[in-house]
């Protein structure tokens, strides 16, 4: 059977999230069961793109605050990492999202470490789903001793809901996302790219930021709904089957945890699920809007997806006019896919990680659309986010 703490939390308050966390993990068995002072520990937030905490697109700064706070007194040092979306348009805008978020700035007066999972390298892992498909994931994960998930409440027009299995495709760097929505535009098999990160991985805690959530056109264009919530489980599948009880969806909803109760990932069933904190069962979420998708049932035409995606392809190129041959972009690349004296960077190789266009200290790794009209467009929508 599988816990999930669902607790009530009216607002961001420091203090009242400290206490409301480190209750729940009481319930859980207290924090020495998943930590040990001195311990390097990554908090995996939600960090979809440059938004603001309040527009409930990603995990709440506060929220990472209060953990990063509770760690560091518990004599852990705290990592904050994500990449953000915006393979599909060809846009990595990961740095920008860290400030934009106000995460740079917890960091600053906390005290914890910042992994742009762009510019930190990957790590190689066997996709368990197909074992002659090889997946390169963020270092930190590995590197970390504890990996914490924190995701977001949120609807997703396509996926219909995202939460706290969802939230590990950010572990995947740079413009290699935009290469898994490509090989699997269909929701279900996407979902088992999920899983496949998830059993390369080792989190040990999921912690849910549900206080503001997004309702509607999720992930990032829906609207603030005032939850209330923080659930917290070992178990990603049954947080999420907890999560998704009270928008009144159910696992066949949700391409994703179904793909997730398929391979085992966790408990599926309510009736296996024990529901502790302040509720035993999960209350509804009143007037909560779905996405327009779900009420028309209306299928993504998936050859426009990868349309979508062949005419956005971005890579990086070395511009030489600007490149000073400090080499940095050449011994961080985890693929040795840059020729150190040509600085031509080997595209059968490349895995579009994005280490060298951040590391460049003289902005000569340069994101280069295929398609020249592409770039025209994916600057506009880059300049929409800000
Ligand atoms: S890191 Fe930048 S400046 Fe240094 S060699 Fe690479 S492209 Fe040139
Ligand atoms: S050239 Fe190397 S560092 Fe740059 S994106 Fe490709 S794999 Fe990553």
């Amino acid at each position: 059977m599988s816990k999930v703490i669902l607790k009530e939390c009216k607002n961001y308050d420091l203090e009242n999230l400290v206490r409301i966390i480190n209750e729940s993990m009481e319930q859980l068995g207290g924090w020495n069961k998943y930590i040990q002072s001195g311990d390097k520990v990554l908090l995996k937030v939600n960090l979809i793109g440059p938004k603001t905490s309040e527009s409930a697109a990603i995990t709440h700064s506060e929220f990472v605050r209060a953990l990063v706070r509770i760690l560091k007194k518990k004599g852990c040092t705290v990592w904050i990492g994500d990449s953000s979306g915006g393979a599909i348009a060809g846009i990595a805008p990961t740095a920008q999202s860290f400030k934009v978020s106000g995460y740079e700035k917890v960091a600053k007066e906390e005290g914890a470490i910042i992994k742009n999972f762009d510019s930190e390298g990957v790590v190689e892992v066997t996709a368990e789903s197909n074992p002659r498909e090889k997946m390169y994931l963020a270092k930190p994960l590995f590197d970390a001793d504890v990996v914490i998930n924190l995701p977001k409440l949120k609807t997703h027009s396509a996926g219909i809901y995202t939460g706290a299995v969802k939230n590990l495709f950010g572990c995947v760097p740079g413009l290699r996302k935009a290469k898994y929505h490509k090989m699997a535009p269909d929701p279900l098999d996407f979902g088992h790219i999920i899983v496949d990160i998830h059993k390369a991985t080792k989190f040990s805690l999921h912690i849910m930021d549900g206080i503001i959530a997004m309702e509607g056109e999720g992930p990032t264009a829906g609207r603030v709904y005032q939850a209330n919530k923080i659930l917290i489980s070992e178990d990603p599948l049954a947080l999420d089957r907890v999560a998704i009880d009270m928008l009144g969806l159910k696992i066949e909803d949700v391409p994703i945890l179904l793909a997730s109760q398929k391979r085992g990932l966790g408990e599926s069933k309510l009736e296996n699920i024990l529901i502790e904190g302040d509720y035993q069962e999960a209350p509804k979420l009143k007037n909560f809007r779905l996405p327009k998708r779900f009420k028309t049932g209306k299928k993504r035409n998936y050859k426009v997806l990868i349309k979508v995606i062949d005419f956005f392809k971005t890579r990086p190129k070395v511009n030489l006019k600007n490149c000073k041959g400090c080499n940095v972009c050449v011994e961080s690349c985890p693929m040795e896919a840059i020729d150190k004296d040509t600085k031509k960077i080997n595209y059968q190789i490349c895995i579009e990680c994005m280490c060298c266009h951040e590391l460049c200290m003289h902005k000569a790794v340069e994101l280069k659309k295929d398609n020249f009209l592409a770039g025209i467009v994916a600057n506009l929508s880059l300049k929409s986010h800000r």
